[in-house]
């Protein structure tokens, strides 16, 4: 059955499939695991746990086509998906542009291989790389015996073998290299001599707690680190809505990064899935019925024909005020570079209406133009 097309609000700012949670990796910082605890992999180790190939095709044709707007697909480490069989069957049966979050720690001829010939689908013509490769130095030094970064920089110049546009200039190459700048995270001239001339690199702001210290720009207080910390010793209030639009693995759309991510780790989206197929994939009529008893509720299911973008536009109430995850409250520009350019800031989620405790109105880090989120 073809579904009804979505209309994108103007608003929507990034299309994100999550297509598994899985990774060959298991970095201690790992955003995938809200609390940040090193143990992702125990949390998310679940091969196959993913809408196959047919049925992503079918949900994601609903996107209209947008040169300028690509799907994203990230996770846990996308490659991974469907036993990294199935990728080049989505690309092939869509006309769009995606995007792809990738470690790279499959072989350049395995990764061409996933794709099975439909490297097109990842060379938009956009002033950053479409394939955004993470180097971790924890994770990727150990594995690759202390030559960690060569070999990741190796890894994306083999790429021009398979179609690829290879160039240390960020604007002519499809490919570049990303490094959390988390305090433990260093650039070495080492690092340098090896990627100079040859692959893109920068580091990407940290977002989140270490050494009780907080790292990255946010405009709503205290969003990541009430709880980290231990600023105040519960969640607080508000009302949220996102301008993304966020799909796990099984297809459910989430109002943000942390619910999906939370849900995961209670794995209620996997024992509901099976209840929802028995529903023909029709969410909203059945609302009540599923997700019983859990405030961790996705907001629609991409394969629901009733599902629509109103969805995420209206706001919601939300009781995690506080373990907000950094990269729906950090200041960043929207895809219209509106911090750069206009000086307007953008976060992926608006909050208002937030249930502030008097006594944190006069905490150092709470800043006067702030009450502006505050209930009043
Ligand atoms: S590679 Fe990315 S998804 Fe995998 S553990 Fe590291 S940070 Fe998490
Ligand atoms: S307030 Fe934070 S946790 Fe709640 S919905 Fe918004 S971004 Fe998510």
């Amino acid at each position: 059955m073809t579904l009804p097309p979505l209309v994108l609000p103007p608003a929507l700012n990034y299309i994100a499939v999550f297509l598994t949670l899985d990774c060959n990796l298991n970095c201690s910082y790992c955003i995938n695991d809200p609390d940040q605890t090193g143990d992702r992999r125990a949390l998310f180790h679940e091969p196959r746990t993913a809408l196959p190939p047919e049925d992503w095709v079918r949900g994601l044709a609903r996107i209209p086509f947008s040169a300028d707007l690509p799907i994203t697909l990230q996770g846990g480490e996308p490659m991974l998906y469907w036993g990294s069989k199935g990728l080049g069957e989505i690309l092939a049966g869509l006309p769009h542009y995606f995007d792809l979050l990738t470690n790279l720690a499959l072989k350049p001829e395995k990764f061409a291989r996933i794709l099975n010939g439909q490297q097109a689908k990842l060379q938009r013509d956009a002033p950053y790389p479409s394939i955004r490769v993470s180097y971790h130095p924890e994770e990727m030094e150990r594995t690759w015996h202390g030559r960690g970064f060569e070999e990741l920089v190796d890894r994306c110049a083999a790429l021009a073998d398979f179609g690829f546009r290879v160039s240390p200039i960020k604007a002519e190459s499809d490919v570049g290299i990303y490094m959390v700048a988390h305090p433990d995270n260093v650039v070495t001239p080492r690092m340098v001599a090896a990627y100079q001339g040859r692959v893109p690199f920068e580091t990407k702001e940290f977002l989140g707690v270490a050494n009780n210290q907080l790292f990255g720009t946010y405009l709503y207080p205290f969003s990541t680190d009430l709880i980290a910390r231990n600023i105040y010793p519960r969640t607080l209030e508000c009302e949220c809505r996102t301008s993304e639009l966020l799909l796990d693995p099984l297809g459910f759309v989430w109002r943000c990064h942390f619910y999906l991510y939370e849900a995961w780790k209670t794995k209620r989206p996997q024992e509901e899935f099976a209840a929802l197929q028995r529903l023909d994939y029709l969410y909203q009529d059945n609302i009540d019925k599923l997700f019983p008893d859990t405030r961790l509720k996705p907001v629609g299911h991409i394969l629901d024909p009733n599902f629509t973008m109103d969805a995420l536009r209206e706001f919601r109430p939300c009781s995690y005020y506080g373990r907000c995850i950094g990269c729906d409250t950090k200041v960043k520009n929207n895809r219209f570079q509106s911090l750069y350019d206009q000086n307007i800031p953008h976060t992926s989620v608006e909050i208002r209406n937030i249930q502030m405790p008097q006594e944190l109105l006069s905490h150092p880090d709470f800043l006067p133009h702030q009450r502006a989120y505050i209930k009043k």
